[in-house]
């Protein structure tokens, strides 16, 4: 086991998230090659072992239990699920969640070609199977038939104010499909600002609720949408509409 992930190890306990010996290695393999390609490009601020354990690593994990919950009262299979993470950076949340939930199959997308090598890379070294990934821009796929309306579950964090990111992620999820998006502080204002436009685009609320990530004493909030409705066609919109001319 290796040691340097132990607060990791204590806050996945405190989240109710076992972890295998196999899956502490995979963190560490992941940890790694973060430091070791944002030495060379530009992939976050954060590259440090304890940040990246808290900031990255219990951060992504902190939706986990939230999402399950709310599944297990869908007819979704949680076991086949569908999952994208839209502008996944360096591979959050997305890969701690695909690394914990083995059975996930997962697309990470982002815009960046730099960002999408190296999440390349750390699938291929951390032997995941089940994920692709993806260089392109959200609201483009998401006008897409490959990727528009294929999805069991949409996540993003720190990708754009909430008004803008709903354009991006609604037209991902399928028909009773789910959103969660992780929001820090100042959500609220930002809350209040989207939720014409979640409605416009076929989503209803399920919850936005505080969460605690273990070690971190910062502020954090979940936003869980599910897509009851169909998104009308015309979103997203495409030239930049959806950052320039936020809906509502
Ligand atoms: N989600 C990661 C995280 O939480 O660490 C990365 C956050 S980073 C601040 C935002 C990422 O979103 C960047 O990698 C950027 O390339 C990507 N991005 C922003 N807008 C996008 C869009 N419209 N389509 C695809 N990717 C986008």
């Amino acid at each position: 086991m290796d040691l340097r992930m132990d607060l990791l190890v204590s806050g996945c306990e405190e989240l109710g998230i076992p972890l295998s010996e196999r899956q502490v290695e995979q963190f560490a393999t992941y940890f790694d090659l973060l430091a070791e390609w944002n030495q060379k490009i530009n992939l976050t601020a954060i590259d440090d072992l304890m940040g990246v354990q808290t900031k990255h690593f219990l951060d992504s994990l902190v939706g986990l239990s939230l999402i399950r919950e709310e599944l297990k009262n869908s007819a979704l299979p949680l076991a086949r699920l569908r999952a994208i993470d839209v502008g996944s950076g360096a591979g959050f949340p997305g890969l701690p969640l695909k690394i914990v939930w083995p059975e996930l199959r997962l697309v990470l997308l982002d815009g960046t070609g730099k960002k999408v090598r190296f999440l390349e890379e750390v699938v291929s070294a951390l032997k995941l199977t089940g994920v692709d990934v993806v260089q392109g821009r959200a609201e483009e796929l998401g006008q897409s038939e490959l990727y528009r309306d294929q999805f069991d579950l949409v996540v993003a964090r720190a990708v754009a104010r909430l008004d803008t990111l709903v354009e991006y992620l609604l037209p991902f999820a399928r028909q009773r499909g789910y959103v969660m998006a992780y929001k820090g502080p100042g959500a609220g204002e930002e809350f209040m600002e989207a939720r014409k436009a979640i409605d416009l685009l076929g989503g209803e609320v399920v919850r936005f609720a505080p969460v605690t990530v273990p070690h971190l004493d910062e502020e954090r909030r979940i936003l869980l949408i599910k897509k009851p409705r169909r998104t009308p066609p015309q979103y997203p919109r495409g030239q930049g509409l959806p950052r320039k001319s936020p809906l509502g």
